[in-house]
């Protein structure tokens, strides 16, 4: 450090987190939808070995730190993440990265792609990880009722379900709201219907277009909807509790 004072919020958004000794951060890295192929993990593997004291660590959201990183190495460190196709994870009032199982990619209990719903609200509804918002925002995608990715606890929980009352028996997604960890933890609740992907993909934009012009500063979807009221609330997306 050359006595510059350290933009410490900044540093956050690139995915460099500030550690408790004074001068080391931790590298976080987002895996999309959880996955990397060998040539990101040999990557990191070197910038841990080369940067860092060769240890990385997986975070519950699926994406990897490299801890004890000097503020003097960033910038190097940046530049060859980027090269290398890797995203910086984030911290901070914004969209989390959205998480997801293998789904039936290869899960023998898989319903649905959910690489593809992944896919889908990141590039074609633009609903990314990083997006500035009120306050921590969790999107999960889990292939069957299961729910490996923990549908029932974050703001927005999607997993693939049977529409027992869909003559044919159809697939799709059942959709939970409002739930949430942390220090005020709480369950969400379940949308009434079996949707179809496009369905789904409308409800994520607008639940999440309505966090974003409604709750104050530091306030989770779910103490927004205990504020105004879940039937206000379901009244301004549209939609039904089960
Ligand atoms: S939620 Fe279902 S599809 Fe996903 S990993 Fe768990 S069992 Fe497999």
């Amino acid at each position: 450090m050359d006595g510059k004072k350290i933009d410490y919020d900044t540093l956050k958004k690139r995915g460099f987190l500030q550690e408790k000794e004074e001068g080391l951060f931790t590298l976080r890295t987002r895996m999309p939808a959880g996955n990397y192929d060998s040539s990101h993990l040999e990557k990191l593997s070197e910038i841990a070995d080369e940067y860092a004291r060769g240890m990385v660590h997986l975070t519950v959201r699926q994406g990897i730190e490299v801890p004890f990183i000097k503020y003097e190495d960033i910038d190097k460190i940046e530049a060859e993440i980027n090269k290398a196709g890797i995203t910086a994870g984030i911290s901070g009032p914004r969209l989390r990265a959205t998480t997801a199982c293998p789904g039936n990619n290869w899960c023998k209990r898989g319903l649905v792609d959910t690489f593809t719903l992944f896919d889908r609200i990141e590039n074609e509804k633009g609903i990314k990880c990083a997006m500035d918002l009120p306050h921590k925002f969790k999107i999960v995608v889990s292939g069957c009722p299961n729910m490996c990715t923990r549908a029932e606890v974050s703001e927005i929980g999607i997993h693939g379900a049977v529409d027992i009352n869909h003559p044919e028996k159809r697939t799709g997604y059942a959709v939970y709201l409002g739930g949430c960890g942390g220090r005020a933890p709480r369950t969400g609740f379940k949308l009434s219907k079996v949707y179809t992907e496009d369905e789904v993909l409308d409800i994520i934009e607008k639940v999440v277009k309505f966090f974003k012009e409604n709750a104050k500063s530091r306030q989770r979807l779910a103490l927004l909807i205990e504020e105004i009221g879940r039937d206000n609330f379901l009244k301004a997306i549209g939609e039904e509790a089960e």
